[in-house]
């Protein structure tokens, strides 16, 4: 076998998959990942691994392959990736979202960060080790994922639950959102590895009453038992809770940039860094927006019932103090009941494999400081979690100081430079050289 160039190749990688619809619109319609799958399941058989592509519907494909390593007695290493991309508003856009175009130096296109970016990635690198005869040092396991930005029940769930089989073994995972530099001056920047999830729980709730004529007595009245539950839960003021995740995090950040770290103020901490308060803010508390509010269906006739949803998340180890404060503010006429309820995950920053990410980053980037971070959304790693995986979000990239990443996960113009791409192939090359 000729040896592939992962660097050479992952842009052109990352433009294919770009330029294959797999938008997931959350309702089972649309193109669905099976092109996708089958462009990745080539690209891993032309150096001769037997990916299989398992469908768990009509065109949801999903590809698992095994790399044999050097040592299998060892524990096995998953890593995983969506194919699926959320959908887009082309017009709003200043390169078609399907087109890979390169400008300015990036890839451009739905999915260059969330997570087409790291799919090329995982596959230059591991073409380009397998070309040259280098296996990993113990069995790594490589999943493509459907459906992941719904929830993963065509996806990660679904694989789990069906075809645990094929992840025999693996006791660590690396995944999505991390690994990702933030500038915190010319020479430094941190590299924020995931290590947390907060859990998810979107609720619809239900305030039932009396029907009647919108001119008469009702003290029964159904929508203003709901708008008095969606206001205190929208008001709510969640008590800011320092997991152990955020303590580190805070601490690493406050001694790097020589802040005073206020244990009892970590809101003023976070307020000191600029863009990354956003994304760090929410994973000092639990959060609950309310999100949608429906009910009635005339000015003057009072309705039997009037439903509400709410957007709630948690932070490991805070999820009953959760929903004992909602089942408070809900108070005694207003129900809930789930429409999606999933864990919140939390790791230690500790070990063999988070010294390899480090290692990996500084071997690549004298200035990095690896940190580890909560994220406050969910992904896959909820499911792989199930079969008793650890897991991180790692998938490298150094990016320019002045780049809004966290902006473009589902945001328009989302794009990925093209050196950021070539860094990570480097760093999850050394990565898998001491995984
Ligand atoms: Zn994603």
């Amino acid at each position: 076998m000729t040896a592939l160039n992962g660097e050479d190749e992952v842009v052109e990688l990352c433009r294919d998959l770009i330029r294959i619809d797999s938008t997931n619109a959350g309702d089972n319609t649309g193109p669905g990942e099976r092109a996708a799958a089958e462009y990745v399941a080539e690209k891993l058989a032309e150096v001769g691994l037997e990916p299989r592509i398992l469908e768990s519907d009509s065109r949801r494909a999903n590809v698992v392959a095994r790399i044999a390593g050097e040592d299998p007695s060892r524990e096995a290493l998953l890593l995983h990736g969506h194919l699926d991309v959320v959908p887009f508003n082309a017009d709003d856009w200043t390169h078609h979202p399907l087109s890979g175009e390169i400008a300015d130096g990036c890839v451009w296109g739905r999915g260059a960060v969330d997570m087409k970016d790291m799919d090329a990635m995982i596959l230059a690198v591991v073409r380009q080790r397998l070309s040259e005869g280098r296996r990993p040092p113990r069995d790594v396991v490589l999943a493509f994922t459907a459906d992941e930005e719904a929830g993963g029940s065509y996806g990660a769930q679904w694989l789990t639950e069906k075809h645990a089989d094929l992840f025999e073994g693996c006791t660590e995972a690396i995944g999505e959102v991390g690994g990702f530099s933030v500038s915190l001056d010319e020479a430094r920047r941190l590299y924020l590895i995931e290590t947390a999830e907060k859990g998810i729980a979107w609720m619809r709730l239900t305030a039932k009453g009396r029907a009647g004529h919108g001119s008469m007595l009702n003290d029964e009245n159904a929508i203003t038992e709901l708008a008095d539950a969606v206001a205190r839960i929208g008001r709510y003021q969640w008590p800011v809770r320092l997991t152990q995740t955020v303590k580190t995090f805070l601490a690493e950040v406050s001694e790097a940039l020589e802040l005073e770290l206020d244990a009892d103020d970590a809101e003023a901490t976070v307020a000191k860094l600029g863009p990354l308060a956003r994304m760090i803010g929410a994973t000092l508390r639990n959060t609950a927006n309310p999100t949608m509010l429906a009910g009635g269906y005339k000015a003057n006739v009072i309705p039997q019932s009037a439903v509400a949803h709410v957007d709630g998340r948690f932070l490991p180890g805070h999820e009953e103090e959760f929903f004992a404060t909602i089942d408070e503010l809900l108070g005694p006429n207003v129900t809930r009941e789930f429409v999606y309820h999933d864990i919140a995950l939390e790791t230690g920053f500790d070990g063999p494999l988070v010294r390899a990410m480090a290692d990996a980053l500084a071997a690549e980037d004298p200035g990095a400081l690896a940190v580890p971070y909560t994220l406050s959304g969910g992904t896959d790693l909820k499911a792989f979690s199930r079969l008793g995986m650890r897991g991180f979000g790692f998938a490298p990239l150094r990016l320019p100081a002045d780049l809004d990443f966290s902006g473009m996960f589902h945001g328009v113009d989302e794009r990925v430079p093209t050196d950021s791409l070539r860094f990570g192939v480097r760093v999850l090359d050394r990565f898998l050289e001491n995984c």
